[in-house]
């Protein structure tokens, strides 16, 4: 995995991005510019509509109404985006009878790396799982199946980060090399977003923070604002 600064990143616009489902709204009227570059952490109370948010920014899921788009990128062709894109959702999606070392160049060849083997160790490697490569996946425990995940999700070098909850499933160990590893992401310059629980390890390295309530974004501190009353704010409620 390259450690070096990205020549150019991308962003993530939503212009008043509306999900339903049936007559339910999961998002209403989110209306949302990030910048290549930023560091964007994702606030809200459980099915507020932070993973559809999410998703939506995957081109996982399709809005209703309204429109995502991804400034800074050379087409906004749905393929050509999601070559840009790394996802951790809620599921780790790795083959249980491969081992670690397996599904990573696995999903390595099916996004065409030039060299499956290479990117898979280097994953490996960053996530701190390279003494385990060869161990089956269903021996791995939470916390590794999430270590798993992340590499996946950087398997291709991606400029934006969509991370559901990333840390979900570390330890404290692991909370603290998670920290150190967005702080890396983030100065070599890749554009994250990030739905996280009020209490962080990470805070510091947020450059904005997002509050979203019944599928509204109902504070933004723009960019470069201070994200810690925000999650002061989700402390106080939770
Ligand atoms: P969060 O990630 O903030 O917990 P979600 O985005 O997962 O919230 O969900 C927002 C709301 O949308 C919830 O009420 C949830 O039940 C609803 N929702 C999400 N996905 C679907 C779906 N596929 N069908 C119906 N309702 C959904």
């Amino acid at each position: 995995m390259p450690t070096s600064q990205l020549n150019n990143s991308i962003g993530v616009s939503f212009d008043r991005v509306e999900k339903r489902y049936g007559a339910f709204f999961a998002l209403r009227q989110v209306s949302l510019e990030i910048s290549p570059g930023e560091c964007v952490a994702l606030l809200g109370h459980n099915g507020s509509g932070k993973t559809t948010l999410l998703k939506t920014a995957a081109l996982l899921v399709r809005p209703s109404s309204g429109r995502v788009s991804f400034p800074g990128a050379k087409s906004q062709d749905r393929i050509a985006v999601q070559r840009h894109i790394g996802l951790v959702g809620h599921s780790i999606l790795a083959y249980d009878e491969l081992s670690a070392k397996e599904n990573l160049e696995f999903f390595a060849r099916l996004y065409d790396l030039d060299s499956p083997r290479k990117s898979a160790a280097e994953a490996l490697d960053a996530v701190g799982l390279a003494t385990r490569a060869m161990s089956l996946v269903r021996t791995f425990s939470r916390g590794m199946r999430q270590r798993l995940a992340i590499a996946r999700a950087l398997l291709s070098s991606p400029s934006l980060l969509l991370l559901d909850e990333p840390a979900a499933g570390l330890d404290h160990q692991g909370s603290v090399w998670f920290a150190e590893t967005l702080r890396r992401l983030r100065f070599e310059g890749r554009t994250i977003l990030m739905s996280t629980h009020a209490r962080n390890e990470a805070l510091d390295i947020f450059t904005r923070a997002i509050l979203i309530a019944n599928g509204r974004v109902e504070r933004d501190t723009g960019t470069g604002g201070d994200p810690r009353p925000l999650f002061a704010q989700m402390q106080a409620s939770a």
